[in-house]
């Protein structure tokens, strides 16, 4: 099989402007130097706390936001240096779905009217076609054909955010930046959402980037997971090898806090000591040393590299290299 997405040495860096003059005084390293490749098919789950980097790196894999260094290849093709007429046509391929369904419905669209608008962005109108596709959009994603003359505020977080992936699906694209699609829902609604989400990967052959803080969620979800920390990679592989052999020091301490059962591992509570230091001034050396169990003299000067420790799985501690 083939990537249908390869991020290279990406980097999101946004400057800091202080006074009168704006000078820039220094930069926040959202997205610092981060690569994976994502197989055609297969869902690649991007984990880590809020602030890590993972929604950065959804966006700029989109380019909504623009890396600031690095390639995003789709289908083999460098994004980075498409004008904006070409990266619009791009959309139409790639979508995302985002954390929020009731802040990205527009209130005073009808249903029908929302899943159009791609449609009026993106082909030439044919309306017998276009209501046809809608139809058959809205049967797939479990939403009654009642609903199209409805508004967004009338339904529930789950509709809502199921109207949100009928949107997102209506051109058929071929990958999805999920940024934590269920995180805003009620837990007795998440499960009936990643139920959805699975069984259109398969009716459509989609390749999913899932971003969630929860590495419970997408345990039942992704093929391949990378554990993003500060805006760095620290561990990155097959996600059966990383539940059940996790390496590094903070998916260590991930995973101790979800009830997974798994006799290999360690059922005590791993807790962090301190917080995440800002990204305005990262650690010299490995980004969790401030807090990490297990941290030695080199780990305050030299940055580990994400390195291969088995076939599919990679991580950056010195305690592996
Ligand atoms: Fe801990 Fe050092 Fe490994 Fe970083 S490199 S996770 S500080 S042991
Ligand atoms: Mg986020």
């Amino acid at each position: 099989t083939e990537a249908l997405l390869e991020a290279k040495n990406v980097r999101v860096h946004f400057p800091i402007r202080k006074g009168i003059l704006q000078r820039t005084t220094g930069y926040v390293k959202a997205v610092d130097d981060i690569s994976f490749s994502i197989q055609t098919g297969e869902t690649f789950g991007l984990v880590g706390e809020s602030g890590c980097g993972k929604s950065t790196t959804g966006r700029a894999i989109l380019q909504l936001i623009k890396p600031t260094a690095g390639q995003v290849l789709f289908d083999g093709e460098d994004l980075a240096p498409l004008a904006a007429e070409q990266l619009r046509l791009k959309r139409k391929d790639m979508q995302m779905v985002f954390q929020d369904p009731y802040a990205s419905l527009n209130p005073r669209f009808t249903i029908e009217q929302i899943l159009e608008e791609p449609l009026k962005a993106h082909e030439e109108r044919d309306d017998a076609e276009w209501k046809r596709r809608i139809a058959d959009m809205m049967d797939v994603c479990g939403l009654n054909k009642s609903y199209l003359k409805r508004y967004a505020h009338e339904f529930s977080g789950g509709q809502r955010q199921r109207i949100c992936i009928a949107r997102a699906l209506i051109l058929r694209p071929r990958l999805i930046v999920a940024d934590e699609p269920v995180s805003a829902l009620d837990v007795s609604i998440q499960s009936q959402i990643l139920n959805l989400m699975q069984d259109l990967q398969e009716e459509f052959r989609l390749t999913y980037l899932f971003i969630s803080h929860d590495l419970a969620v997408v345990h039942h979800l992704c093929n391949r997971l990378g554990v993003m920390y500060l805006g760095r990679m620290a561990e990155m592989g097959a996600a059966e090898k990383l539940y059940a052999n996790p390496l590094h020091p903070y998916t260590k301490t991930l995973l101790s806090a979800i009830p997974i059962s798994n006799p290999r591992m360690n059922k005590e509570r791993i807790l962090l000591q301190g917080e995440v230091p800002s990204p305005i001034d990262p650690p010299k050396g490995c980004a969790f040393v401030t807090r990490c169990p297990k941290a030695k003299e080199i780990c305050k000067t030299e940055r580990p590299e994400l390195l291969p420790v088995e076939d599919d799985h990679l991580v950056a501690c010195h305690l592996f290299a």
